[in-house]
């Protein structure tokens, strides 16, 4: 493989430009040359493509976002979007394409691999949720973010003597819930994978104030209830007073953690290491702290799994 292509596609996260410096220097290094597709899948079609040299990748790995924008792209669900994104590849000699991004994105990158192409996942999201892969790159970033602004609520949750309702993202995962909760000693943290009883919540909100405890931090995922819907169900339940936060895109922004930098780097050089292999339709991912590859279309059949005994742990200490 002489020339290979990258793309960030749907929701960015923090993480992804260190990733493309990695796919870029990689291939560099093995002399491979990187074609950089801008805009995710309309870039593609498009013929949004550009050489990438060793320098177009400086002074990027400490920056959110990506350099690479990012796009949503439905047209690219369809056989005919795909094939004209095939063309645009061949026109250009790219023999090869690494696709960074979410669950959707891997289907992408799956329906290029169906079609014959080679494709390899990176998993770039804050949400902790592709399939095959412990941790994606971007969460710890997120996570962070999140503990910064729940250790600044509680600041004023305690001298106010309220409780808080913070409201993260999560559609389908609550891992970002989850760990922020337990990290940030939440009192109560709502996941989409449970759901909730509005009973629990209040009685053990109930039990606090009785031992003496003046303020509460209640974590909800976006996932199981918008937070302002979720704080006037309490205020009817129990009358508390309640403030909202809602953290917004606050926290798919900022500068990536250490620990998604080294993240990025591992799995963008495997994921050049795959093609240059010649072993296209693979998924990248860390487990136990070891690099792994998946099939595409495995990995996506796989469903990411949140930690219980985590869930277990945060209900226990947070009594
Ligand atoms: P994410 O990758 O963050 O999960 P999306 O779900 O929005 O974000 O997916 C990003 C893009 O991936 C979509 O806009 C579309 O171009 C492409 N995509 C999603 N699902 C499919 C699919 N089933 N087949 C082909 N392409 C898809």
């Amino acid at each position: 493989m002489k020339k290979i292509g990258v793309l960030t596609s749907g929701g960015d996260s923090p993480g992804m430009n260190p990733a493309i410096r990695a796919v870029v220097r990689k291939a560099i290094f093995h002399n491979v040359e990187v074609y950089g597709i801008y805009g995710g899948y309309t870039g593609l079609i498009s013929g949004n493509i550009k050489k990438l040299e060793l320098g177009s990748v400086g002074d990027i790995i400490h920056r959110g976002g990506t350099m690479l924008h990012t796009a949503r792209c439905p047209e690219f669900k369809t056989p005919e979007g795909q094939q004209k994104g095939i063309e645009q590849l061949k026109a250009h000699g790219i023999e090869g394409l690494v696709v960074i991004g979410g669950d959707g994105s891997y289907r992408g990158a799956r329906a290029l691999t169906q079609h014959g192409y080679p494709c390899i996942g990176v998993p770039g999201t804050i949400d902790n949720d592709i399939p095959g892969t412990e941790v994606t790159i971007g969460f710890d970033t997120a996570l962070n973010t999140v503990i910064d602004a729940l250790d600044k609520i509680r600041d004023t949750a305690t001298s106010h003597e309220r409780t808080f309702v913070i409201e993260v993202m999560g559609r389908d995962a609550g891992d970002l819930a989850l760990y922020a909760g337990l990290a940030g000693g939440a009192e109560t943290i709502l996941i989409p994978e449970e759901g909730y009883d509005m009973a629990e919540v209040t009685d053990r909100l109930r039990k606090g104030q009785e031992r003496g405890k003046k303020h509460s931090i209640i974590i909800v995922a976006e996932g199981v209830c918008n937070g302002n819907d979720f704080a006037k169900q309490l205020k009817e339940a129990t009358n508390f007073d309640t403030r909202v936060s809602v953290l917004g895109h606050i926290q798919r922004g900022g500068s990536p953690t250490a620990a998604d930098r080294v993240l990025a780097s591992r799995l963008g050089a495997r994921a050049v290491e795959l093609l240059i292999e010649g072993k296209g339709g693979r998924a990248v991912g860390i487990e136990k702290n070891s690099l792994v590859d998946y099939d595409i279309v495995e990995a996506l059949e796989r469903k990411h799994k949140l930690d219980l005994d985590l869930v277990k742990l945060s209900k226990e200490l947070s009594i």
